[in-house]
């Protein structure tokens, strides 16, 4: 008694930090996916405090005037590599240069990120992140909210096979990686790699259920575990209460990954009627990444950008994904907001939603895919929307971004946690 009576004077005694008021002219309600008239939110101790209709005065607020913008909840990319971004030079990069130094690009692409209008992101592969994730939530570098995957999980010459292409010497001086660099090769494996992330710092599993376009393998599409690997990294992960993505571009392999219960398909380029059908009875989400499918899928034109054994795989899946997004949306399938950002520029990461109206996703759709729907697929209930109790994060566009989606790539106003990063 005596101690809960200390503690509530200390509190007491503590100076309440000084609330902000937002003046929105618009505001996205993420929930109906309507745009509704002007709105004021009150902001206090990095939490939404109140949300009401129409423009309400706040003495000792500190104001700020978003007249003319739309305020929508900050957005979460749900598939970011934040510890690299591809280039000609990345496969030799991967030699040349050590985890600090890609450490230190990361700072740069966390803060372009966050300024474009992302509070929050899921970073599905990179030792970085976590760490990264640990330095933001310090306050020692501004960037989003990160959840991290850390190491993801394959299988040898997997899609996250850290050897892959490496010539037979360095092989046999490094000798095969195993759980503890996120490659398994049996049930048991699959258990000790989830533990591994677990001992890490890892917020959420990632598995490449397949082969994938920008590793040095031939096979963009094939299974690469089977069903009882998977079923163990996701029994496994929900002992520590993770989710699990699943990297997929073909059908077995997804097929495989949908049974066992992963949480979302990432890509899901050669997603058939049968795979959607199972992801609508398993309540699979979708993140189509339709901006690295177009960015791989344009620069496999360059001569040299890719090596020779990467090209013909980023012409053909990069090309596809989009007509898949455009059938799952029709066939009912659950679809969330990410990039796959890493591949293409950070910071850039709002032209997803372009590429989701072009594949006729609507828009207010789209939007609702990086807000509400991600944070479901999170796995959080105080983010996503602008409603009282929520993280304060909110972020404002020019116009209406319903009426014309091109309004997302001209954030305004970025706020993370109540603190601003981003005003007119
Ligand atoms: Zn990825």
């Amino acid at each position: 008694m005596r101690r809960t009576a200390l503690l509530l004077l200390a509190f007491a005694a503590l100076p309440a930090q000084a609330a902000t008021v937002l003046h929105c002219e618009r505001l996205f309600d993420a929930r109906s996916g309507r745009v509704l008239g002007a709105h004021t939110v009150v902001v206090r101790d990095g939490r939404i405090a109140s949300v009401q209709p129409g423009r309400a005065e706040v003495p000792d607020a500190t104001a700020v005037d978003l007249a003319g913008r739309t305020c929508l909840p900050g957005w979460t990319d749900l598939h970011v590599h934040l510890g690299s971004q591809s280039g000609p030079q990345s496969y030799s990069e991967g030699f040349r240069l050590d985890p600090v130094d890609f450490a230190y690009r990361s700072v740069g692409y966390a803060r372009s990120t966050l300024l474009a209008g992302f509070t929050s992101v899921r970073d599905l592969g990179g030792e970085v992140a976590p760490h990264l994730r640990d330095a933001i939530e310090q306050g020692l570098v501004e960037g989003p909210r990160i959840f991290a995957a850390g190491k993801s999980i394959a299988t040898t010459g997997g899609h996250a096979d850290p050897t892959n292409g490496y010539n037979s010497m360095l092989s046999h001086l490094l000798g095969p990686p195993g759980p503890t660099e996120g490659v398994i090769n049996s049930v048991d494996d699959a258990r000790q790699a989830v533990r591994q992330r677990y001992k890490d710092g890892s917020d959420v599993i990632k598995i490449t259920a397949t082969g994938g376009v920008l590793s040095y393998a031939r096979s963009g599409d094939a299974p690469q575990f089977t069903v009882d690997e998977i079923q163990a990294v996701v029994d496994t992960a929900k002992d520590y209460g993770y989710t699990v993505a699943a990297h997929a571009h073909g059908t077995e392999g997804m097929k495989r990954a949908v049974l066992a219960g992963v949480t979302s398909i990432e890509h899901g380029t050669h997603m058939t009627d049968e795979v959607m059908r199972l992801m609508r009875e398993h309540g699979t989400w979708y993140v189509p990444t339709l901006y690295a499918g177009r960015f791989v899928a344009e620069k496999a034109a360059e001569p040299g950008y890719f090596p020779e054994i990467v090209r013909p795989k980023a012409a053909t899946i990069g090309a596809q994904i989009q007509e898949t997004a455009a059938r799952a949306y029709r066939a009912g399938v659950k679809i969330a907001f990410g990039t796959d950002q890493g591949v293409g520029p950070h910071g850039d990461n709002a032209r997803e939603f372009l590429y989701m109206v072009e594949a006729g996703i609507p828009a207010a759709y789209a939007l609702q895919a990086a807000t509400v729907h991600a944070a479901t697929v999170l796995g959080v209930d105080d983010q996503g929307a602008i409603e009282t109790g929520h993280r304060a994060d909110i972020i404002a566009v020019p116009g209406d971004p319903v009426a014309d989606i091109a309004a997302v790539l001209d954030v305004q106003f970025v706020m993370k946690d109540g603190e601003i990063y981003k005003s007119p």
